[in-house]
């Protein structure tokens, strides 16, 4: 059996090691923040002093992290973790970065003889939880074949979506839509409510009619509507506003290289910009609801 290091048990990582545990996979992991490790080393997995530690004896590497600068300072440079990682290993990167920091590491793996993959995902922590996450690789077919039974531990639907970099280009694309069905579906329902409309019962018609959506039937955005969304829990858990608003900057970053033209991209950023600048980049990105309006006194915010 291969020995896994995991590096990045937050919201996403954690939730996808238990699920290689749970596989039967050996595992050596590591965060900066040494709890979450701890809670993994009750489950059987090794917890490692640092991330060079992690990879020792490890034939495949997995890293979770939050952005572009993380795992370039990662993964990259004369003494990164590249350099310690023996030739021959798999190198998951599950992390939503620029499509050209993921070549960047493409291409400085393939020059040590490491086989690596883009591989970011989609499905939320419930996903993560659940293990059916979406990943959308980007990569050789023929590294894809070998990481599949890791894969099929973590997620349902793995799409090879083309060469080095894919991936990223295809998360890219999905968060982009998704920020702006979330915004449309905040802005709809803080106009329904405030019109009198009960929140529930909207939500309901909408899910049902032309306007529903991803949103709609997994992740209200309203307090109350959904017991198990993020907006019943005071915008706890989920998918933060600031990793939201990192992505949308990505999208931005390709459209200008491309040229392409992403209005509804370019406002869904500004929105979420302002967000953060309210101080809500750490709750959930369905805290966007805020800006269109909440529920009123009468109406608890938290309520099941
Ligand atoms: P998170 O901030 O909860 O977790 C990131 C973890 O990485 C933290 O625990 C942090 O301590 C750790 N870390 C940072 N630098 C490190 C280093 N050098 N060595 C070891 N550990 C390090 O973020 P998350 O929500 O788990 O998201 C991770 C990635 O997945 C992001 O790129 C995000 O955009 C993407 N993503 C998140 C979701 C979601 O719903 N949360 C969904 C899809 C994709």
């Amino acid at each position: 059996m291969n020995k896994i290091a995991f590096i990045g048990l937050g919201h996403m990582g954690l939730p996808m090691a238990r699920n290689l545990l749970k596989a039967g996979f050996e595992l050596s992991v590591y965060d900066l923040l040494h709890s979450t490790m701890q809670e993994l080393v009750g489950e059987g997995a090794r917890a490692a002093n640092d991330a060079r530690d992690a990879v020792h004896q490890a034939s495949v590497v997995i890293s979770m992290l939050p952005a572009s600068r993380h795992v370039e300072a990662l993964y990259l440079g004369d003494d990164g973790l590249l350099a310690h990682i023996t030739a021959g290993s798999l190198v998951l990167e599950c992390s939503t970065i620029a499509p050209q920091s993921a070549q960047a590491v493409h291409r400085a793996a393939a020059e040590l003889g490491i086989e690596l993959l883009d591989a970011p995902v989609s499905g939320g922590t419930a996903g993560a939880a659940a293990g059916t996450l979406t990943f959308m690789v980007g990569g050789e077919a023929s590294t894809l074949a070998k990481a599949q039974s890791l894969f099929q531990a973590m997620g349902k639907n793995i799409f090879h979506a083309g060469p080095a970099g894919s991936g990223q280009l295809a998360k890219v694309c999905n968060n982009q839509l998704l920020a702006v069905q979330m915004i449309g579906t905040a802005e709809a329902m803080a106009l329904g409510v405030a019109n009198g409309l009960d929140a529930r019962t909207l939500a309901e018609i909408m899910r049902q009619s032309s306007g529903g959506n991803w949103v709609l039937e997994r992740y209200n955005p309203w307090p109350g509507v959904m017991e198990n969304a993020p907006a019943s829990h005071a915008y706890s858990g989920g998918f933060m506003a600031e990793l939201m608003a990192k992505d949308l900057g990505l999208a931005q970053e390709t459209a200008q290289a491309s040229g392409n033209s992403t209005p509804m991209g370019a406002l869904a950023l500004q929105l979420y910009r302002l967000l953060l600048r309210q101080g809500h980049g750490q709750e959930d990105f369905s805290v966007i609801q805020r800006l269109f309006g909440e529920p009123r006194p009468s109406e608890p915010d938290d309520s099941p």
